[in-house]
C-alpha cells in the first residue's frame, strides 16, 4: 500500500505527514486532523499574528499579570525549565536582542553596541514571572517578549504526532520545515526511519553532500543552523541564532543536531547546542540519557564534526 501524504503551510513553513497504514480514508483523516492541530497552534503562538495569545500576552504583560490558557501556560513552564538546563543559552526571551540583530524578519544587521546594550536589558527568563496558582504570567518590565521561535515547531510536531497515536496510526512522519522530525513507529518491514542531514556548504553554490544518516523510530530530530538566516561582516558570519548570554549570534557552530523522543525537547535543545557550540556539547549531552548529538564547527573554513550516537560520514 503506497503511503498517504498530507501538508499544509503554517509557522512560516511547509508540514508535511507521510502515513502508513492499510486504510488510506482513515489516514487521510488522521493527517488531516493533525495538520489541523498545527493550524490550531499556530493561530496560539506566532509572534506575527496581532490576534495570537502570545501577541495579546506580549502587549499587555508588562502592566500586569495576564491569565493564559493551561496548554500555553504548560509550555511556557517546559521553556522556562529547558532555559535553565541549558545554563540560558535556550531562552525564549531573546526576541529584543533578535530584533536588534535585523533577524527578525530581515538578513540580518550589525547593530551598534548601544543598542545591543538596550537589548540585553530586555533580555532574560528572570524578567518572567510565571504564576502556577493562576496560570498568570508577568513582565518585570517593558520591552519583554517571548518568542517561541526556537520551540514552536516541536511543539506543533509533537502534539500534531499525538493527534495520530489518537486516531491509531502507527506508522508515520512528520516535520515541520523540515527542521524538526518526529517518527511514529518505523515504516512499514524496516527497522526505522532514516533521515539524512547534510553538509553544511562553506561555500554559497556548493552542491549538498550528505553528512549524515540518523535512524529514527519513536523518536524526534531537529536540526538548527546558522545557514537559513545570517550576514557577513568582516570575514565573520553573524546567524539568526543569538547567544542570550553575550547578546551575539553564536559563532563558530554552523549546525547542532539532537534526537530525543520529544519534538519539543529536540527543537529547544538543537537551539540550546547551537548557542554553546562544541564547547558545551558535553554539557547539553548530559541533559537526558540516550540523547543524541551532531555539532558542526567551522573555522577557517574548515569544518569540524563532533558526534554522540550518529554515525558521520568524513567532511573536508
Ligand atoms: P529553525 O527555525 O530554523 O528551526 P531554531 O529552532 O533554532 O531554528 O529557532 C531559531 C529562532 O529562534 C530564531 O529565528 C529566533 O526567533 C529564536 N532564537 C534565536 N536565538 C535563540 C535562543 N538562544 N534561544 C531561543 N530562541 C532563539
Ligand atoms: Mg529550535
Amino acid at each position: 500500500m503506497p503511503p498517504v501524504t498530507v501538508a499544509c503551510h503554517a509557522m512560516a513553513t511547509r508540514f508535511e505527514i507521510v502515513l502508513h497504514g492499510d486504510n488510506p480514508i482513515a489516514l487521510r483523516a488522521a493527517g488531516e486532523g493533525a495538520l489541523a492541530q498545527v493550524e490550531q497552534l499556530e493561530a496560539q503562538l506566532s509572534l506575527f499574528r496581532a490576534s495570537s495569545e502570545i501577541s495579546h500576552l506580549n502587549a499587555r504583560a508588562a502592566r500586569g499579570p495576564v491569565r493564559v490558557t493551561p496548554g500555553l501556560f504548560a509550555l511556557l513552564l517546559q521553556a522556562q525549565k529547558l532555559c535553565e538546563e541549558s545554563g540560558g543559552a535556550f531562552d525564549i526571551t531573546v526576541a529584543p536582542l533578535v530584533r536588534c540583530w535585523g533577524f527578525m524578519g530581515g538578513d540580518g544587521r550589525l547593530p551598534p553596541p548601544h543598542e545591543v546594550a538596550e537589548a540585553r536589558a530586555k533580555v532574560g527568563m528572570g524578567l518572567v514571572h510565571l504564576n502556577r496558582a493562576d496560570f498568570t504570567v508577568r513582565f518585570a518590565r517593558e520591552g519583554v517578549m517571548l518568542d517561541l521561535g526556537a520551540i514552536g515547531k516541536g511543539y506543533a510536531v509533537e502534539r500534531a504526532a499525538e493527534v495520530l497515536r489518537e486516531a491509531g496510526v502507527t506508522s508515520a512522519l512528520i516535520h515541520g520545515g523540515t527542521s524538526t522530525v518526529q517518527a511514529l513507529g518505523p515504516p512499514p518491514g524496516e527497522a526505522s526511519w532514516k533521515i539524512a542531514i547534510e553538509t553544511p556548504s562553506t561555500a554559497p553554490a556548493a552542491s549538498p553532500t550528505l553528512l549524515a544518516t540518523v535512524p529514527l523510530k519513536e523518536e524526534a530530530l531537529s536540526v538548527s543552523g546558522v545557514q537559513e538566516s545570517s550576514f557577513q561582516e568582516a570575514g565573520r558570519t553573524y546567524g539568526h541564532i543569538i547567544d542570550p548570554r553575550t547578546g551575539e549570534p553564536a559563532i563558530g557552530t554552523v549546525l547542532a543536531a539532537v534526537v530525543l523522543p520529544s519534538a519539543t525537547e529536540t527543537d529547544a535543545l538543537s537551539t540550546a547546542l547551537l548557542t554553546v557550540g562544541a564547547a558545551g556539547h558535553d554539557a547539553i549531552a548530559k541533559l537526558r540519557p540516550g540523547m543524541r548529538t551532531l555539532v558542526v564547527s567551522e573555522s577557517g573554513g574548515q569544518l569540524q564534526v563532533e558526534a554522540k550516537g550518529i554515525e558521520v560520514r568524513p567532511v573536508g
